[in-house]
């Protein structure tokens, strides 16, 4: 028996026996691991440090402390979400009552990836608890002083016979996804989304799919633009770029490009310095595939910050790239690297048919002070979010959906979309035996039957 099918068997016999259904189960799980985050924090902190030279704030406010946050949340509203919820009935079924409760789906698998491996691990991993379901985590082995401290926490914290960490690569998680789930949530991206989306249509297995795309930015120079160089640059050299929400592209006029060029350099050297490549508030690339998918993109345009790598210190510069032509390789794919193109554009309406002829991103960014603009933003493209004047922040808001729609994803979680994620809405439907008003309904199908009928459902 393969690793995957023992413990996925172990789990659904913990599962059927009803241990993970109690609200004090679940709530005791959401507990120890804001307890595990308290106390092991200097162990994350080391982990992210080794994985990806996170800085420890930057691991707080972007990993960590956004689990924190979730798990308040989640514990503040749990009973209230949990609620049955009465709806009414209509008139052809009176008397009656009607209401709608959620059920765990059973055993959910929930896949990470490197980037944000504590978030994108245990984020998840509250909607599954949340809801009442074993977990069987599978986090990413790009991150491995992450998974490795994960596979050892977790089941010390939370109760194992119900909670699984299982690690490693390609071949752990093909055997993963060969057995029998009742729910999927992969966060990555999408080739390795299409890879799970086919594994769990074999077994009608729901899946949510948290992918990326490119993500664009849009500057039509309204605004404080000084303001606006400096959210932008946090918002895509955070974690060297390697964030699903971060800017992928700007997009400007010439006239806006020539004025927001310069404040970028500014911007990047106050916060990265002369030499980025030893400053430690700056995270670097996780390995050499990667670094060697993101070198070539350097030439792709002129370097009016940055274009400088190091493969030896897997350090890609944080850079602008003017110059860049619509369908150079750069624009072919999400860059998931700290590169910034600018395509420039002859205004609003150009930038849209821009957006549009691409994927639908995970996030749209948008600087502008002029409603209009940020009007037709909204209404004519489609994107798993919108910001205004910020970019990533939107995912720090647990009742705004995270998630993508077409190529950047489908469902979304946080706050208590996490729990609805990893359960059932149930209907449940109570009739009393009488008055027997289904009577009315029922053959033989007389005149008077048939008469009732229509002017019921006129
Ligand atoms: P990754 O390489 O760590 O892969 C994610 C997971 O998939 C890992 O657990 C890995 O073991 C597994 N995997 C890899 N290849 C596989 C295969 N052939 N078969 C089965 N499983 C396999 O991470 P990544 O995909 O490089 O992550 C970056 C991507 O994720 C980017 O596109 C980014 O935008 C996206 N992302 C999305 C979100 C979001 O919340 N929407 C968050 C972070 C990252």
């Amino acid at each position: 028996m393969s690793e995957g099918a023992a413990v996925v068997g172990r789990l659904r016999a913990a599962y059927e026996s009803g241990i993970t259904k109690p609200y004090a189960w679940r709530v005791a799980q959401l507990r120890a691991l804001r307890r595990m985050l308290d106390e092991e924090e200097d162990a994350f902190e080391a982990a992210l440090l080794a994985d990806l030279g996170k800085h420890p704030v930057e691991s707080v406010v972007t990993e960590i402390g956004l689990v924190r946050l979730e798990i308040d949340h989640v514990l503040k509203h749990l009973r209230g979400w949990l609620r049955p919820r009465r709806v009414p009935v209509p008139a052809i079924a009176l008397p009656a009552t009607a209401r709608t409760m959620y059920e765990p789906l059973g055993v959910a698998l929930v896949i990470a990836p490197w980037n944000y491996p504590v978030l994108l691990s245990l984020s998840p991993a509250i909607g599954a608890l949340a809801a009442g379901n074993a977990l069987v985590l599978k986090p990413s082995e790009l991150a491995p002083a992450t998974s490795a401290l994960l596979a050892e926490l977790l089941p010390a914290r939370l109760d194992r016979r119900a909670v699984a960490v299982v690690e490693g690569g390609v071949p752990q998680t093909t055997d993963l996804l060969e057995q029998r789930f009742d729910t999927i949530f992969y966060t990555g991206n999408g080739r390795v989304g299409r890879i799970v989306a086919a594994a769990a249509a074999k077994q009608l297995t729901p899946v949510t799919l948290e992918l990326g795309g490119k993500s664009p930015v849009y500057v039509d120079g309204t605004g404080d633009l000084r303001a606006a160089a400096e959210r932008i640059v946090w918002g895509k050299f955070l974690n060297a770029g390697q964030t699903c929400v971060a800017p992928d592209y700007l997009l400007a006029t010439a006239d806006v490009a020539a004025r927001l060029v310069p404040l970028l350099r500014e911007a990047v050297l106050a916060r990265y310095g002369e030499h980025p490549e030893s400053n430690p508030d700056y995270a670097r690339i996780p390995d050499e595939r990667r670094f060697d998918r993101l070198l070539p993109l350097l030439a792709d345009g002129d370097a009016a910050v940055g274009g400088t790598a190091d493969r030896g210190r897997l350090h890609v510069a944080p850079t602008v790239l003017t110059g860049v032509a619509r369908d150079a390789p750069i624009m072919q794919e999400e860059i998931f690297g700290p590169i910034l193109p600018l395509i420039e554009v002859t205004g609003l309406d150009d930038a849209i048919r821009f957006v549009n002829a691409g994927d639908k991103p995970l996030a749209l960014y948008v600087f502008s002070t002029d409603r209009a603009v940020r009007r037709a933003w909204l209404t004519r493209t489609s994107s798993g979010a919108v910001g205004f004047d910020a970019p990533n922040v939107h995912l720090s808001v647990p009742g705004l959906p995270f998630g993508g729609v077409g190529g950047s994803g489908t469902g979304a979680y946080h706050g208590e979309r996490s729990l609805r994620v990893f359960s059932h809405e149930k209907a449940v439907f109570a009739k009393p035996l009488a008055p027997d008003t289904l009577a009315l309904f029922r053959p033989p199908y007389t005149e008077r039957v048939e008469a009732i009928v229509r002017r019921i459902f006129r």
